[in-house]
């Protein structure tokens, strides 16, 4: 027997049976680990130092829990990256991505050809979203959909004959993904500090961060006030004729969990209706129940030009992002000739059916209703309840199934740690040994579980973050 031929035996594909057996583990977690050092970077990551410690293997799920190489149950309070919306192992969306293989498992959209899952997503999110937004540009993540957001909000501006409507004003301490363009808009100094070319025309302003930079006696309604109001100065400064959107995510996700304060989005509207400058909201946390609500600008009262979606839309089961567009931004790019954007994947018949799927259990399931009136006020009261008083929590922020735990040395007086980001750092240790999936953000301690938690897990949750910040106090030597 020839090498070769004993070489195609060996790849004989498994029995299609055989889907237990292939979620059996193939390896021990020392080999994936020294497999995975040898040959994977992972993002946002210090390579050196995560290989010489090893990464935890995720090797299946169910509902809100994990399980590792080593057969740890691990509770997710970050519903994967903020995105596993319907929990795991959700076999509808399965069966939908199985179905739309067999039957088509790929076409595109740029020539004048379109199919079913794109046109039911479509229809579906256009029922779903708010009144004004009809119609959805897909690609393939949030990244890529802030990409899309900047081509439309430019090729708008074209149609109008502003041509000189460039700067694109977004926050410090944002985030909006991280290709140039998304990482661009972002406001994350550590991620423009590694990028040498830029997306010209785009500025920041100051994040409304009470807790953090709040100065003297505000209110957090008047500091969130003021920093709404650090954009009609910045708008004043370029020039309204030369501005052409702002850009933020109605909450920061990855920034912290940052909730400004109800005066904040209305002023934004209003700063931005005055100038003549088009309202992007960045929704790729935002959406899809994370508040109680379908959408986070929902929550907060304000009505956008432009939405960007991804994470939830699929619950994060195969990539998608989309952007959203107000009837009259859409109206604009559909009757100005070619629009000259757009990625192999667009609407992916795949992933459409995925979403499809998804956003059917999130609305039929009634999932995001009982986010809004049963288990996101259960969270959030008894996240305030527990930590109340707690030497080192110095606020609790969110809504619905998010939430950021403010680490503080003195929370009364609003004082920070000096060395926040390693207190940040201990905690998150103390919740990974106690199998409890919890982020860190400097000195914020943040989660967002799948939103079909129930009481009882979020009871888990709750408890654990407890015991990972008590023992962390503990280690500062703070009671
Ligand atoms: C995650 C995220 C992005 C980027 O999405 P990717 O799919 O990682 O490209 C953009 N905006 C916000 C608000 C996000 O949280």
């Amino acid at each position: 027997m020839s090498y070769r031929t004993e070489e195609v035996a060996y790849v004989q594909p498994a029995q299609p049976a055989a889907s237990a057996q292939a979620a059996q583990q193939k390896r021990s977690t020392a080999e994936y680990r020294a497999l995975d050092a040898a040959h994977h970077i992972h993002p946002f990551s210090d390579m050196g130092s995560l290989n010489r410690s090893g990464s935890r293997v995720i090797v299946k799920a169910q509902g809100v829990y994990l399980w590792d190489s080593d057969d740890n149950k691990i509770i997710d309070g970050m519903a994967g990256l903020w995105c596993v919306n319907v929990g795991y192992g959700r076999k509808e969306l399965a069966d939908a991505a199985y179905r739309q293989m067999q039957e088509l498992p790929f076409y595109n959209t740029f020539f004048k050809t379109t199919h079913p899952p794109v046109i039911e997503l479509s229809a579906l999110l256009a029922e779903l979203a708010p009144e004004p937004f009809n119609h959805f540009f897909y690609c393939n993540s949030g990244s890529e959909g802030n990409d899309t957001v900047l081509r439309i909000v430019h090729q708008y501006w074209a149609t109008q004959g502003k041509h000189s409507k460039k700067f694109v004003i977004s926050r410090k301490n944002g985030y909006h993904g991280s290709t140039i363009a998304g990482g661009t808009l972002g406001g994350m100094g550590y991620m423009h500090e590694q990028m040498p070319s830029k997306v010209e025309n785009i500025v920041h302003i100051d994040q409304p961060y009470f807790f953090g930079e709040a100065e003297g006696n505000l209110t957090p309604e008047e500091f969130a006030l003021a920093r709404a109001q650090q954009l009609e100065a910045k708008i004043l400064e370029i020039g309204a004729d030369n501005v052409a959107a702002f850009i933020g995510e109605p909450f920061q996700g990855a920034g912290g969990v940052i909730f400004p304060a109800s005066t904040y989005w209305p002023e934004i509207q209003r700063i931005c209706r005055k100038y003549d400058i088009l309202l992007v909201a960045d929704e790729v946390i935002g959406g899809f129940g994370r508040t109680g609500e379908w959408f986070a600008h929902q929550h907060f009262g304000f009505e956008p030009d432009l939405i960007t979606l991804a994470k939830g839309l699929t619950s994060g089961y195969v990539p998608m992002g989309a952007v959203g567009l107000h009837d009259r931004v859409a109206k604009a790019i559909i009757e100005n000739g070619d629009f000259n954007h757009g990625l192999t994947y667009s609407g992916h018949p795949v992933a459409a059916a995925v979403a499809v799927a998804n956003l059917k259990l999130l609305r039929d399931d009634k999932i995001v209703e009982r986010v809004k009136t049963d288990t996101g006020p259960y969270f959030q009261k008894k996240l305030r309840d527990t930590f109340a008083n707690h030497p080192i929590i110095g606020e609790i922020s969110g809504a619905g199934l998010v939430a950021g735990l403010q680490l503080a040395e003195d929370p009364k007086a609003r004082k920070r740690f000096a060395n926040g980001g390693e207190v940040g750092t201990i905690c998150r240790d103390f919740c990974f040994n106690g199998n409890l999936i919890m982020r860190a953000t400097g000195d914020r301690m943040l989660l967002s579980p799948p939103l079909v938690i129930n009481k009882l897990e979020i009871d888990e949750i709750v408890a654990k973050a407890k015991y990972a910040i008590d023992a962390t106090a503990q280690q500062l030597g703070i009671s």
